[in-house]
């Protein structure tokens, strides 16, 4: 016999600390609606971003690498899974909203280009000279908010407003607005986030022979989460994460939650090695400036050019043609914006291919 809705979230919420954000949320949907037979308010918002088609689309983005190139590299979907899975494990440790911390991981980059920062940095610029901007935080939100739709009743998914404010990723703990700081369940996603891609990068770094270990060892960080992995007999990459979420647990949950001192600037220094070693190799440069001129590409043919789609997006929610044209060409798969930017007619085509 389960026992009804009201009476399993009033238990959960025992188990969580004063700073958590209780089951039920304290916000609302945008639009009221009723309660679930079974699942708590942040279980049901979990499932619908699941079951979004941006969120399917995940698994044909690139997070560093260009998708295809090998079987083992992170995509934006494993990227996506692995950062959710570290944020519920730090939620459920701290006493915060596992459910919540999930739905915000779970969203945090879909509204991501094509071709990873490379595109994000491409669509930007193109953004720029229509007098806008790009930033795929703002683009999760447009999408769960706007562009993805389940019901005839509203547009978007109608999640909890904790969900949409924590995808607001760039206000940080300082900007104290009028809707206050974000939760602390959000502050762990972004954590999270960088955690995840510095684990992951490490690992597809070494894979694509980018760098070797011996030079990545000259950075401290990894000499220290060398000989742990070597005393655990575990990999590298479990060791780094272990630490970096381990740090974590010794500061606590206080607000705003954020790495000590000390690993902060050892991670800052490992990033930089990244940063020097990985984002500017030339291999990587070469795929990241294909995936910016794919990207400029589309957005300019289909800005002067008549397309089904783009006129839809337009129709149905009242947006400016570039604006339109950002949605589509944001919302596709490594593979389909490089397969329709070979099969567009040769004058465009042409012109940034050679
Ligand atoms: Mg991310």
């Amino acid at each position: 016999m389960i026992k009804n809705l009201a009476q399993r979230i009033t238990e959960a919420n025992q188990l969580l600390a004063p700073y958590a954000v209780p089951h039920e949320g304290t916000l609302g949907r945008v639009l009221p609606e009723p309660p679930d037979a079974t699942r708590f308010p942040f279980q049901r918002d979990r499932d619908r971003i699941i079951h979004s088609r941006a969120f399917r689309r995940l698994k044909g983005k690139t997070q560093v690498f260009i998708s295809g190139v090998g079987d083992h590299y992170r995509t934006r979907l494993t990227h996506t899974l692995e950062v959710s899975q570290i944020s519920r494990d730090m939620a459920r440790t701290l006493g915060l909203n596992e459910d919540l911390a999930e739905c915000i991981a779970l969203a945090h980059d879909l509204g991501h280009p094509p071709f990873g920062h490379a595109g994000e940095d491409a669509l930007d610029t193109w953004m720029k000279t229509h007098g806008s901007g790009f930033e795929h935080n703002q683009q999760s939100l447009r999408i769960v908010t706007t562009l993805d739709h389940r019901s005839s009743q509203y547009v978007g998914l109608n999640l909890n407003k904790e969900v949409l404010e924590g995808l607001m990723k760039h206000r940080t703990p300082f900007d104290k607005g009028a809707e206050g700081p974000p939760s602390l369940e959000a502050q762990i996603v972004n954590l999270a986030d960088e955690i995840a891609y510095t684990g992951h990068d490490v690992d597809d770094g070494l894979r694509a022979q980018l760098f070797s270990l011996e030079d990545l060892s000259s950075v401290p960080l990894i000499q220290e989460v060398s000989q742990e992995a070597t005393e655990n007999d575990t990999s590298l990459r479990g060791a780094l994460i272990h630490k970096l979420v381990s740090d974590i647990y010794t500061v606590g949950a206080v607000d705003p939650v954020e790495f000590s001192e000390s690993l902060r600037e050892k991670l800052d220094a490992l990033r930089g090695f990244l940063w020097k070693n990985m984002y500017l190799h030339p291999e990587v440069l070469k795929k990241a400036n294909r995936g910016k001129e794919i990207v400029i590409g589309l957005c300019d043919h289909f800005l002067a050019s008549s397309s089904e789609k783009v006129d839809e997006l337009i129709q149905k929610h009242g947006c400016e043609r570039f604006e339109a044209v950002k949605d589509y060409v944001c919302g596709m798969t490594d593979d389909f914006a490089a397969t329709t930017f070979e099969a567009l007619p040769p004058q465009q085509g042409d012109a940034s291919v050679h």
